[in-house]
């Protein structure tokens, strides 16, 4: 490494180009600011590259297929054999990563963002290195925005060789699909890998240390996904602890107890997903002062200050929710109060979204959250099976649930089970954001026929005058 080279003096610095980094790199310079960004790998971050865009064309191009061998159902007779080529779908989700990423830069260019490549490190409160394959350089910064995201957590008792025992990373480049697949984990990540690949044709296992998959969900929207797994035929064993494993060379072999009995699970992959890791532990940090909490997360206040003066931090590396919008909406808050405005977090209406089947959706509070705070909450839920739309999708399975104040009606927060509930929670949120009352979302009218009247009929419901359901 090269020892004292000349510092370069750099306005704002965004360290990572993920989800959180490019964001805040592009509002801080629509704010006026003169951005740096720099990343030691490809734009985008993990989301783009190795999470929420590869895995959810996975996850379409399993519900297509799936989707094509079950049109029977609705009258369709497919001659032949349906078949799936595993190079081909990676090609294209590949393609789909790459249109993404490629706008990435050009936003970034287009904001005159300047972008390094490079690991950056820091030396000082002030100041990092950026090192590449054959140089360095420091950069001195005002204000520099740590976004170098979190990275597949590892078993020590069941190390990732990338052969056999695979992070999700690995999991979204297979090129073919596996005959048997285990899963370590039925967390999101886990759930809905393994799902994609049920469909694809793999038997598969997921082992889950706690009582039920999704833990810490309200167990009436995983009810409607174990019933669902149950008919893909995927094995969902619980309590089930992780003993060990190993890559035998043709298959791999993973070791757990189960109530007590030790069981071997034979597999040709095992996915490892039982969370993720920050990135600051080859940052230089101590040198920067920085402080960290006890699982290596930056402690951040809800400006997205550090404890030091200029230091920000935002995204996965900051701890809470590991999501990409929640990165996205810190990238911009950052880069607000860098440019002087009186912005600040709120979590209130944040969304939760798993592409599970059905898809799980919520924001605000629960029910059992709303009276721990002191509500006298209503509640109101609608079921699928009494809209059309999704009868006339043949996925009416699920609900929509509106915790609302008894006394104002206000949203206090929406839960969604069923077909779509990654978008039809737009709407919640909105309302939840807004302090919007059922009335609001009664009053609207919504198109028919469509999922979203599931919102409007809940929100009746509320109200004690939805339509298509008996009220209580
Ligand atoms: P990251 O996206 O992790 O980006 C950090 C960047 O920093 C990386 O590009 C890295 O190369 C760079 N970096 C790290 N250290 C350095 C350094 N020292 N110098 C220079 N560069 C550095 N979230 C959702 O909201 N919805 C989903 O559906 C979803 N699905 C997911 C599916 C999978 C399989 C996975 C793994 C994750 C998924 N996520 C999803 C989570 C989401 O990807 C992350 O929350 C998000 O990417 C975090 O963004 P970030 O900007 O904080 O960090």
């Amino acid at each position: 490494m090269v020892v004292g080279d000349l510092a370069q003096e750099v306005d704002v610095l965004v360290i990572g180009a993920g989800p959180g980094g490019y964001v805040a790199a592009i509002r801080a310079a629509q704010l006026g600011r003169k951005v740096t960004i720099v990343d030691k790998d490809a734009l985008g971050g993990v989301c783009l590259n190795r999470g929420c865009i590869p895995s959810k064309a996975l996850i379409t191009a399993s519900e297509r297929f799936l989707s094509i061998k079950e049109a029977d159902q609705m009258g369709i007779e497919v001659s032949g054999d349906v078949k799936v080529n595993m190079p081909e779908l990676m090609k294209w989700k590949d393609g789909v990563v790459k249109k993404l990423t490629g706008g990435v830069k050009s936003l970034l260019q287009g904001n005159k963002v300047e972008i390094i490549s490079g690991e950056a490190y820091f030396n000082g409160t002030d100041s990092v290195r950026v090192v590449t394959d054959d140089s360095s350089q420091t950069y001195k910064f005002n204000d520099v925005i740590i976004a170098t995201g979190s990275r597949p957590a590892e078993l020590p008792i069941l190390r990732f060789d990338g052969k056999r025992i695979l992070s999700s990373t690995e999991a979204l480049q297979l090129q073919e699909v596996p005959g048997r697949l285990v899963v370590v984990g039925g967390g999101y990540i886990g759930l809905e890998l393994g799902t994609a690949y049920a469909k694809l044709g793999a038997e598969v296992t997921i082992l889950e240390g706690a009582k039920s998959i999704l833990p810490g969900s309200d167990p009436a929207l995983t009810k409607m996904v174990m019933r669902r797994l149950k008919q893909l035929g995927v094995n969902v064993v619980t309590e089930a602890m992780v003993q060990g494993g190993e890559n035998k060379g043709e298959e791999v072999e993973i070791k757990a107890t189960v109530g007590g009995e030790e069981k071997t699970y034979t597999a040709d992959y095992c996915l490892v997903a039982i969370g993720r890791k920050p990135n600051t532990d080859e940052l230089g940090l101590e040198y920067a002062q920085v402080e960290l909490d006890e699982r290596g997360f930056i402690k951040i206040d809800n400006q997205c200050r550090t404890n030091v003066d200029h230091i920000y931090a935002i995204g996965d590396c900051a701890g809470g929710a590991l999501l990409a919008h929640k990165a996205s909406y810190e990238g911009k808050v950052a880069a607000e109060v860098i440019a002087g405005m009186n912005s600040v977090i709120d979590y209130q209406a944040m969304p939760f979204v798993v592409f599970s089947d059905p898809e799980i959706a919520y924001t605000g509070l629960t029910e059992e959250e709303a009276k721990e705070q002191g509500y006298d909450p209503v509640v109101s839920r609608f079921a699928f099976q009494a809209n059309g739309r999704a009868l006339s999708m043949n996925q009416a399975d699920g609900f929509v649930k509106i915790v609302a104040d008894s006394e104002t009606k206000q949203v206090l927060g929406v839960q969604i089970v069923g077909p779509e509930a990654s978008t039809l929670i737009g709407e919640a949120v909105f309302a939840v954001e807004m302090g919007a009352n059922a009335e609001d979302l009664s009053l609207t009218i919504h198109a028919h026929p469509t999922l979203t009247e599931t919102i409007m009929e809940a929100a009746e419901g509320v109200l004690g005058h939805a339509i298509h359901m008996v009220n209580r």
